[in-house]
């Protein structure tokens, strides 16, 4: 009986396929398992799993860590919550390629379009290198705690073989398409696991411009096809404008029937078509059933907006009186603010016109909820700001103001946007339950100022499997599955994803009674200290990446063992 390089004794084995769990030791020689069984032999280093549950590390196929891959090492949110591989470039928006004089441009893209603040990506990104390549390179020379794959956003290449007409989203000439098929191409020849792009117009610029590619025609999105299919291997990524998610299955289905690759867009739930999702779960049957892969992500929870008096947007963002507020220091604006005066003004205002989107978000009392302590994922009607202002009698604008003022002024206010327009997360249940959805959309390095869903793998485990108390849960099983072996296998990483002798050594081992997700908080920890909003989490015993233990007992280690993926991994 040999000796290993780590023994996981005694665990409950959750190991990826979806299987029941079963009870085994896990042995891992150098970056691999070596064997699973009742009786492995000795460790050197021994991990006592006994009454914790051990998984693969979970691979979150949909983030935005494009520049932030390029200073940090521990890719939180996603570090602290046993991510053991991400797939980034997701939506049409990245770095590279990037003509020299196109930098500040393209941080203004990524800006508007997935709320990073610019000038923490102009401090931290170095910009060594102008094409995909050159990207990837730099990419490699760099470790963190987990594996990180790219894709090749079609904003970003548009833009660089387009220059102004492709910013300027003009049709693309023959030449401009053979030029993008070409350059696509040799990036995933590179290494590039996908290519990505945006056709919503909710996704803008910092200066209102939609991403290049938004409104490419056919033969646009058929030569990035051809490019996936001349490379043999990769997923196309698209974010769709809900409404459109029908009539787009034509041209997906038509993309993926030609690359021989499969095609994944965004699905969720909107309050403007609240049943859309239906319908399109049964597009997606139909081309299951046709052979063609085209694919659903979806997400775990609401995607929620967090309000906060240093949030991108809140109930008073939109008031005359807020202008000045906007340029203090968070201490000093909540001094500022719990003068009455302050408050009776920005309570009585009338909010300046910003569209219909903002005025819905700001004045959709019945959407918003306190978070209170913990933070409630799927929050009953009778706890919105709309239902104890009644109860209360009182202006909801003025209960909306006590909760942003409470916690020494970081009370917090959720706006469930999507996923969320019956108050109740049954369609989610379901769509989890669907065989041509795929888990995703947390969107991990994004929408820093507003959104913090990169918390999202721990959430799926506690929330779906333990605590849901307004409706069915989903088994333990289906749900490792869902974010390891799954989502492992859509981007052709077979290496990874399941507990299997052979496989990559990636590994969770968790105190499931103990396993929780922070309440998100707002934090001043990027670049030129930058805000952004963070999730910790509680119950990760060890995380494990390539055999060496990242994280031990919610603490990371030091140790970065995680590389750059060049394309697909062979099981
Ligand atoms: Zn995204």
């Amino acid at each position: 009986m040999s000796t290993h390089d780590v023994v996981v004794r005694g665990g409950l084995l959750v190991d990826g396929s979806g299987g029941d769990p079963f009870l085994a030791d896990v042995a891992l020689d150098g970056d691999r398992i070596t064997e699973v069984g009742g009786d492995v032999g000795r460790g050197r280093r021994e991990l006592d799993a006994d009454g914790l549950v051990v998984t693969p590390g979970w691979v979150d196929m949909h983030t935005h860590y494009d520049a932030q891959a390029t200073w940090d090492p521990e890719l939180t949110p996603s570090g602290w919550h046993g991510v053991t591989t991400v797939v980034m470039g997701n939506c049409g928006v990245g770095f590279a390629p990037a003509a020299p004089d196109r930098h500040d441009w393209l941080i203004r893209l990524m800006e508007g379009v997935e709320d990073i603040p610019g000038a923490a990506l102009t401090e931290g990104i170095q910009w060594e290198w102008e094409g995909y390549e050159g990207y990837l390179d730099a990419l490699d020379r760099r470790r963190w705690v987990m594996d990180v794959g790219s894709q090749v956003p079609h904003g970003a290449l548009r833009a660089y073989v387009m220059g102004d007409r492709g910013a300027a989203n003009e049709p693309a000439t023959a030449d401009d398409l053979a030029a993008m098929e070409r350059l696509a191409r040799d990036a995933l020849l590179a290494g590039g696991l996908g290519v990505s792009t945006s056709r919503t117009p909710l996704h803008r610029s910092a200066d209102g411009e939609l991403v290049p590619g938004t409104h490419a025609d056919e033969a646009e999105i058929m030569a990035l096809g051809d490019a996936l299919r001349g490379a043999g291997h990769g997923v196309f990524q698209a974010a769709l404008h809900h409404p459109d998610v029908p009539a787009s299955f034509g041209w997906m289905r038509e993309l993926a029937q030609r690359s021989g690759r499969p095609v994944t867009f965004n699905l969720q739930q909107t309050d403007a078509f609240p049943d859309l999702w239906r319908e399109v779960s049964g597009l997606l049957d139909d081309a299951a059933a046709d052979g063609i892969e085209v694919y659903g992500q979806v997400h775990g929870r609401p995607v929620g907006v967090l309000m906060g008096w240093s949030a991108t947007i809140h109930p008073f963002s939109a008031k005359p009186s807020w202008g000045p507020l906007a340029f203090m220091s968070p201490g000093d604006r909540v001094e500022a603010l719990r003068r009455p005066e302050l408050k009776a003004a920005l309570v009585a205002e009338d909010p300046v016109d910003l569209g219909e989107f903002a005025t819905f978000l700001t004045t959709g009392w019945h959407k918003m909820f306190p978070f209170r302590g913990e933070a409630d994922y799927e929050p009953p009607p009778e706890s919105s700001i709309a239902a104890i202002a009644a109860r209360e009698g009182r202006e909801p604008a003025e209960v909306a103001y006590d909760q942003l003022l409470a916690d020494d002024g970081h009370g917090l206010l959720y706006f469930p946007l999507f996923n969320y327009s019956d108050g109740t997360l049954d369609p989610l249940w379901e769509l989890h339950q669907h065989p041509r959805t795929r888990m995703g959309l947390a969107d991990g390095g994004a929408h820093v100022g507003s959104i913090c869903d990169g918390s999202t793998p721990s959430f799926m485990v506690a929330f779906w499997t333990r605590d849901r108390v307004r409706g069915a849960r989903l088994p333990l099983p289906l749900i490792v599955h869902r974010q390891t072996r799954e989502t492992a296998e859509h981007y052709g990483l077979l290496d990874r994803g399941l507990v299997r002798p052979g496989l990559r050594a990636d590994l969770n081992v968790i105190d499931l009674d103990g396993l929780k997700v922070d309440p998100p908080r707002m934090a001043w920890d990027l670049p030129t200290g930058a805000r952004r909003f963070v999730q910790g989490s509680e119950g990760y015993r060890w995380t494990i990446c390539r055999g060496e233990v990242v994280r031990e007992d919610d603490e990371f280690t030091g140790v970065r063992p995680g590389r750059l993926l060049r394309g697909p991994q062979p099981a």
